[in-house]
C-alpha cells in the first residue's frame, strides 16, 4: 500500500485545489509538504500517522451504516435534523447555533475563505493543525505563529498579545492540540475571549476534546457572536472516512459560513452519527481505551530517555533525539508508520495511539530503531 505525500497535501490537491480551480480565484501554490514525504507502508503495518482512531466505527454505528445503504437514492434531510437534535441534546446548544457539514475540514476551510485575507490575519500556535494556516496564507493573510510553551501547551496570552499587534480576522485554538494533545484549560480560554482584539473571531477546534476530561466550551456559543466551536466524528467515534462535523456558533455566523454554498450531508454518516450519539458508553470507553494505550507507551518511553509532553488526546510527540523525518521513515521500515515531525521541532515526531497490540508493536519497532531495550 502507498500513503499519499502527506494527507494535507491531498486534502489540498482533492478540495481546495478543485475548489478555488471551479470558484475561478487564482489558485494558491500547493505548500509543500513539512518533510520529506511519508514512508511507503507496506501491507499489514501498524498504522499510527493520521490520529485516526484504530477501532472504526462502533459495531452499533456500523450497522446502522449499513442499514442506511438502501435508501441512499434520498438525500434524508430528516435524519440530518435529528442527528443535530441528538448533539445538541448533549452539547447544551439551541438547535440554530449547530450546523451539519461533511467533516469539520469543510467548516474550518470556509472560516478561513470567509474571516481571513490581505487585511485579516490569523493568529495560530506552533505547531498546531496546519490546515487553516494554509488556507489562511494562501488567501494572502499575515499567519502569526505563536510557539507552544515549553510544556507544549497554547501560549494564549501571547497570542492575544498577536492579536493585538496587528489587524487579525481569526485566531484559531486546537483544545487539545495537534500534533501535541495539550490542553487549554477553559479558565485560561475563558481569559482569551474577555481579552482578545473585539473585532476578532476566535476558532476553536474540539476534535479531540471527547479524548480528554475537560469540559467544552460550546454553549459559550448561544452567549457570544465571536465565538466558532468545531466537532468532528472522525475521530473518538472512529468515522473519518465517512465524514461528517458539526460547527457550533451564533446563528449569524452560520449564515456566513452556509453562504459559501450547500452540501448534503452522506447518509451513512448520519445513520452511523446517530447511533453513535444514542450510545452513552462509547465515549467513556473508548477515552478509557486511549488513554490506557497512550499512558503505558509514554511511560514505557519516559523510562528509557525518551520524554513526550502532557497530552490529553489520541496522539502524543516524542522527542527522538534525531532528526524526526530519519526516524520516522525506519519505524517505516520496521512496520510501524508514525506521524511526521515539523519545522519548528525537527526532532520530535506524533504518534497516534493505537490499539494495545499496536502500541506494543510500535515500542518493539521504536526499541529496535532507537537502539533502545525492549
Ligand atoms: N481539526 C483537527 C485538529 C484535526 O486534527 C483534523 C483532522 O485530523 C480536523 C480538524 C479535520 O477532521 P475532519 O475533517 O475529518 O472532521
Amino acid at each position: 500500500m502507498t500513503l499519499p505525500a502527506s494527507r494535507r497535501h491531498f486534502l489540498q490537491l482533492a478540495g481546495a485545489g478543485l475548489a478555488l480551480a471551479s470558484s475561478g480565484l487564482p489558485r494558491p501554490a500547493l505548500a509543500q509538504p513539512a518533510t520529506v514525504a511519508p514512508p511507503t507502508a507496506n501491507e499489514g503495518a501498524v498504522l499510527l500517522n493520521f490520529n485516526e482512531c484504530p477501532y472504526g466505527p462502533s459495531p452499533a454505528a456500523q450497522q446502522a451504516a449499513r442499514d442506511s445503504i438502501a435508501s441512499c437514492g434520498r438525500y434524508r434531510f430528516a435524519l440530518a435534523g435529528e442527528v443535530r437534535d441528538a448533539f445538541i441534546a448533549q452539547a447544551g446548544v439551541p438547535a440554530d447555533h449547530v450546523r451539519l457539514y461533511p467533516g469539520s475540514s469543510e467548516p474550518l476551510n470556509r472560516a478561513a475563505t470567509l474571516w481571513t485575507g490581505p487585511q485579516a490575519g490569523l493568529v495560530v500556535a506552533d505547531p498546531t493543525f496546519e490546515t487553516l494556516g494554509e488556507m489562511a496564507a494562501a488567501r494572502g493573510a499575515h499567519v502569526q505563529k505563536v510557539p507552544l510553551r515549553s510544556d507544549g501547551a497554547h501560549d494564549l496570552r501571547a497570542m492575544v498579545a498577536a492579536a493585538h499587534a496587528r489587524p487579525t480576522g481569526l485566531l484559531y485554538v486546537c483544545n487539545p492540540n495537534n500534533p501535541t494533545g495539550s490542553i487549554s484549560p477553559a479558565d485560561e480560554l475563558a481569559w482569551l475571549l474577555v481579552n482578545k482584539p473585539a473585532g476578532t473571531r476566535v476558532l476553536l477546534d474540539e476534535a479531540y476534546l471527547q479524548y480528554s476530561e475537560q469540559p467544552s466550551l460550546i454553549a459559550q456559543v448561544a452567549r457570544r457572536d465571536d465565538l466558532i466551536v468545531l466537532r468532528t466524528f472522525s475521530k473518538l467515534y472512529g468515522m473519518a472516512g465517512l465524514r461528517l462535523g458539526v460547527a457550533a456558533a451564533h446563528p449569524e455566523r452560520l449564515r456566513e459560513l452556509a453562504s459559501l454554498g450547500e452540501n448534503p450531508l452522506p447518509v451513512p454518516a448520519l445513520a452511523a452519527a446517530l447511533a453513535s450519539l444514542r450510545d452513552p458508553q462509547l465515549v467513556p470507553q473508548r477515552r478509557l481505551q486511549n488513554a490506557k494505550a497512550r499512558q503505558t507507551t509514554i511511560a514505557w518511553l519516559g523510562k528509557r530517555g525518551f520524554d513526550c509532553l502532557p497530552t490529553e488526546a489520541n496522539c502524543f510527540v516524542v522527542d527522538v533525539q534525531r532528526d524526526g523525518a530519519a526516524f520516522a521513515k525506519a519505524m517505516a521500515d520496521n512496520g510501524v508508520v508514525i506521524g511526521r515531525s515539523w519545522p519548528i521541532w525537527p526532532q520530535r515526531v506524533r504518534v497516534t495511539v493505537g490499539t494495545e497490540e499496536e502500541m506494543a508493536r510500535f515500542r518493539s519497532a521504536f526499541a529496535k530503531v532507537a537502539g533502545v531495550p525492549a
